[in-house]
């Protein structure tokens, strides 16, 4: 554990909503008063199986259907600032005071920019940056996400914030595509994707997360030449070996738990370690996967069938790929 504490670590692939410590999801539950009976359950039930820890996770809809909860439960600025403010604590300071050593040394938190019934988009993004500023540069940026089931009207909204945030001096460093990998027309994204790296932002975009995804639907993604890749779990080793090398966000333990990879030793994380292509370890959604940074490099570690019984040497060269590959180089 000091070994791996102590190495210098990137979390470059963690969305805001997915990470928010079960703590906080509760303390917002007690603010919160459903107006529907359909509602008062709906909450009760998702509260209960994120607080349990006992998420089964058979198909993609139950990663999901977790959402409208938490959605509900973030829906104002002020739970926006609070959910923030505790994501980047429980990676960048864990105990708040600092003695606790910091899950990673550098965080590319990414957002959808959500509008509600009392927030737009743009202030969304203004009190999530808020406080991620309120961290050095060396230590948290923010990358803005798309969803996959945006209309073409939202998404050029998206990318002109992100890119108008950037250009403001505001700690924008890239674009993400998320979203249900099963929706949405990537051949239309791509219009507006091209305008991110333009900008002079980092791209990253979700791809072939499922078997469901089509190589049209990752050749439509990688003709934007993204700078990273998240998961690539089923990317055909035609276009894996074809591409030119974005690094790849591997979440071993959201993988495991959504069943897009069958066991360790079958994870995708092989064919890349093999084929010295680089990856950064990450935790995708900490909330519903129960995970750490610290936990997905303990897997690194750990012997199989437990781990995948890296060497340190070898835990040591993947953590610093992850580093070279920020967006915002931590040594900037
Ligand atoms: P948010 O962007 O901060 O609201 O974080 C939650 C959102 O991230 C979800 O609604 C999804 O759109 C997206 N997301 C989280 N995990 C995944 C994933 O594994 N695949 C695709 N999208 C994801």
């Amino acid at each position: 554990l000091i070994f791996l504490q102590a190495l210098p670590k990137a979390e470059l692939h963690a969305h805001l909503n997915g990470s928010i410590p079960i703590k906080t999801i509760l303390e917002l539950a007690q603010q919160y008063s459903p107006s529907t009976a359909a509602q008062t359950t709906e909450v009760a039930d998702t509260l209960e199986k994120l607080r349990s820890g006992v998420v089964v996770f058979n198909e993609i809809d139950d990663f999901f259907s977790l959402m409208p909860t938490i959605y509900a439960l973030t829906s104002t600025p002020e739970a926006v600032t609070t959910v923030t403010r505790a994501v980047l604590q429980s990676f960048l300071n864990p105990t708040g005071d600092g003695a606790e050593s910091p899950q990673c040394t550098y965080l590319e938190l990414r957002t959808t920019p959500r509008a509600t019934t009392h927030m737009t988009r743009e202030r969304y993004l203004t009190v999530v940056l808020e406080e991620v500023e309120m961290y050095p540069a060396t230590q948290a940026a923010l990358i803005v996400s798309v969803d996959r089931r945006m209309s073409d009207l939202d998404l050029e909204e998206c990318v002109s914030l992100a890119i108008e945030m950037k250009n403001r001096g505001r700690r924008v460093v890239g674009v993400d595509v998320c979203g249900d990998p099963r929706r949405g027309d990537m051949e239309s994204f791509t219009r507006h994707l091209s305008r991110v790296k333009g900008a002079g932002l980092g791209l990253t975009v979700h791809i072939a997360e499922c078997t469901e995804n089509t190589t049209e639907d990752s050749l439509a993604l990688l003709s934007c030449r993204p700078d990273r890749l998240g998961h690539a779990t089923f990317l055909s080793d035609e276009l894996k070996a074809e591409h030119y090398k974005p690094c790849i966000e591997i979440c071993l333990s959201s993988n495991l738990l959504g069943k897009t990879a069958a066991s360790l030793e079958a994870h995708h994380i092989h064919y890349y370690l093999k084929n010295d292509h680089p990856i950064v370890i990450c935790t995708d959604d900490a909330l519903p996967f129960r995970t750490s940074c610290l936990g997905e490099y303990s897997l690194l570690l750990a012997q199989p069938p437990l781990g995948l019984g890296l060497s340190r040497g070898d835990v040591a060269r993947v953590a610093r790929m992850g580093m070279d590959a920020a967006f915002l180089r931590p040594c900037d």
